[in-house]
């Protein structure tokens, strides 16, 4: 019976892997959506009932527990980056140093080139089959583990397929998101009024670096395979081979855009390639070649950084020229002013393009651009569009230069040179433009995330005086946001309800909400694990701080120069006054209401006293977090009747175990 069992369910599993592949590698889908419900369905339920058959490469085991931060990885075999090539002539140039290289008249081999996508690179370690881990690339040597993130990419196997498995794959590739997907994420996030992503490449690396998967499953990347590192078993002579071989596992490749042949055939794929680019689903920015005889690749072997034997042939910029309508100055939350250029709309490499940084005053010296100038602006695969020349030829006479201000456009407070002596700033802490960058960066995504909050509402909120700073949020009341344009009482009654969310944030994410000069997400995840308290944390010295493992000398000095100012000070006494409190790290758990605070809990087993619905309501109330697996990031496992697998695996871990009476009796039943 528990034989017919197992066998139903690695059946079961057998069937998902192969339409999940169907789905997301072939993009042909052999079942209905129904179909593949029901089996998905009837897998989870056989798994909820006999745990003990959970296995990590299960289709149902995709998205983990998140983590607590991201740890370091070592490639066995370095990334290299690849040397970069302009134009034909310097392409040729690399073929022929090939041929000095190895003293022959002509290369026996044959060519790939493979269009260059646009993302993030990544290696994919598989062990006997399995996903064993994941990594960014790095510096090349060591990257980051983002093994939680890439499982829960559904076209990445979780298990590799077809019978040629080797008994070690690291694979490599780059995972990206398709420009459909990301304008479609992009329109979502403007319809809720927040900050759209640049491109999607920022948008995969962001994502990837998440320490909850949960929000990896939500935006759909991709992982387009295209080379190995060490592995043992690889069963390949030329890179056409390793590709057909890796898309036999059950990878994706790029091989349906890849060209073989020739110098001359690579070429011409280029050219055809850069003629198509802004028509493929993805963003590329030039075209990989590389020999496709393995062992010429050997005998080949690697300079310092790169390998010989591949050159990345990159697209030039995209340009177009356009017309300055004006320039303007944006006033920024440290209250740093950059001039803009407000464009005739144009489209570059399929954007509309209506805005380009200037960067400052001297760059607009250097550059002589005037408003009604005709400018040639460059949008390189990403960012913000810049302007890079002005076609001076077609000056009528009536162009304004620009006069950099001496007030401030938006409190006609009198500027100043900024310490580098290149920007202007505007001193007014009280300045409604820089207050209305500081709410916006105080509520964002990596901030507080509030939701319901966009940068039309914040200005109106500045304009009409009912936020003169961040704190100003939290006391907000329904009346006051009735009386707003366009918003409604639903609305309203929802904007105070996240703002009540809002109010016990993790520490990390307040440290970086509160826009302190130096701490971005790292460095704000950083001190939050190390002080675990903001009390702690403003207590410490410069050198207390420098201390830290990830925190530099600027840094340190510049958190301590945050605490030191006496209106940050007052800020956070407003803060706490209205009902603040950043959730505290295990460290110091054990305040009022916080006997679970930053603790994580999961469990096990049928509990007798409450639901575990309730049981995990009780937690959350009480500062903790519930997880979905037993992992090294779990702090308590609370056991009640039947047990099953977890609490073998806690034990094994040494997680701390906890009796349903024991769990009871802390939270106060
Ligand atoms: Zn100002």
């Amino acid at each position: 019976m528990e034989r017919d069992l197992a066998r139903r369910v690695e059946k079961l599993r057998e069937e998902i892997r192969q339409h999940n592949h169907h789905y997301y590698v072939l993009a042909r889908p052999a079942i209905s959506d129904a179909e593949y419900d029901r089996l998905l369905r009837e897998l989870q339920r056989l798994e909820a009932e006999h745990p003990d058959l959970v296995t990590p490469d299960s289709p149902t085991q995709r998205v983990g527990a998140p983590v607590s931060a991201l740890a370091k990885v070592e490639h066995a075999e370095p990334m290299l980056s690849l040397e970069n090539a302009f134009n034909e002539t310097e392409v040729r140039e690399w073929e022929e140093s090939l041929r000095n290289y190895l003293k022959v008249e002509s290369l026996d081999t044959d060519f790939a080139g493979e269009p260059k996508l646009d993302g993030v690179s990544v290696e994919v370690v598989y062990e006997n089959g399995v996903l064993a881990r994941a990594s960014t690339r790095g510096d090349g040597w060591v990257g980051e583990d983002i093994t939680h993130n890439v499982r829960a990419i559904q076209s990445v196997p979780l298990r590799l397929a077809g019978g040629r498995v080797p008994a070690l794959l690291e694979v490599r590739g780059e995972a990206i998101m398709r420009k459909d997907a990301f304008q479609r994420l992009n329109r979502d996030l403007l319809e809720q009024g927040e900050e759209p992503f640049a491109n999607p490449r920022n948008l995969a690396a962001g994502t990837l670096k998440q320490l909850d998967p949960a929000v990896a499953k939500e935006r759909p990347l991709d992982i387009y395979f295209y080379g190995t590192g060490r592995s043992a078993g690889i069963e390949a002579r030329t890179q056409r081979e390793l590709l057909a071989w890796l898309g036999e596992l059950g990878l994706r490749t790029n091989v349906e855009m890849t060209a073989f042949g020739g110098l001359d055939a690579m070429l011409a794929a280029y050219a055809g390639l850069e003629q198509r680019r802004n028509d493929l689903p993805v963003e590329i920015d030039g075209m990989v070649i590389k020999v496709d005889n393995l062992a010429l690749r050997e005998r080949l072997g690697t300079r310092a950084r790169s390998p010989r034997w591949a050159v990345a042939v990159k697209f030039p910029a995209q340009q177009a020229t356009t017309r300055v309508q004006d320039i303007v100055v944006q006033v920024g939350r440290l209250g740093t002013l950059t001039p803009v250029a407000l464009l005739e709309p144009v489209e570059v490499g399929g954007v509309t393009v209506q805005r380009a940084t200037l960067h400052n005053a001297e760059q607009i010296r250097k550059l002589d651009v005037r408003v009604g100038d005709r400018v040639f602006i460059e949008r390189a695969g990403d960012v913000i569009p810049k302007v890079v020349a002005v076609v001076k030829e077609s000056r009528r006479g009536g162009e304004r230069p620009f006069t950099p201000p001496e007030r401030c456009p938006a409190c006609d407070t009198r500027v100043e040179q900024d310490e580098d002596a290149v920007a202007l700033r505007c001193p007014n802490p009280r300045c409604p433009a820089r207050v209305v960058a500081q709410v916006e960066h105080f509520v964002s995504r990596g901030g507080l995330d509030v939701e319901g909050i966009g940068p039309k509402l914040i200005e109106q909120l500045v304009a009409r005086g009912l936020v003169e700073g961040v704190a100003d949020l939290f006391c907000l009341d329904a009346a006051s946001l009735i009386a707003l344009e366009r918003m409604g009482e639903k609305s309203a009654a929802n904007l105070l309800a996240a703002l009540e969310r809002a109010r016990q944030p993790a520490l990390d994410r307040l440290l970086f909400a509160l826009g302190i000069a130096g701490v971005g997400q790292t460095v704000a995840e950083v001190l939050a694990a190390h002080f675990s308290t903001l009390e702690r944390l403003g207590a410490a010295s410069a050198e207390e701080l420098e201390a830290v493992k990830g925190i530099g000398p600027e840094a340190a000095s510049q958190v301590r120069a945050w605490f030191a100012q006496e209106e940050n000070q007052a800020l956070l006494r407003d803060l706490a006054a209205l009902g603040l409190r950043p959730r505290t790290a295990p460290a110091s758990a054990g305040a009022k209401g916080g006997e679970f605070a930053g603790r994580t809990v999961l469990f096990t087993g049928t509990l007798a006293g409450l639901t575990r619905a309730e049981a995990e309501a009780r937690v959350k109330e009480q500062g903790g977090r519930i997880l979905k697996a037993v992992s090294r990031n779990l702090d308590l496992l609370v056991v009640g009747e039947d047990p099953g697998s977890k609490l073998k695996k806690a034990r094994e871990l040494g997680v701390r175990i906890m009796t349903e009476a024991e769990f009871l009796e802390r939270i106060g039943d």
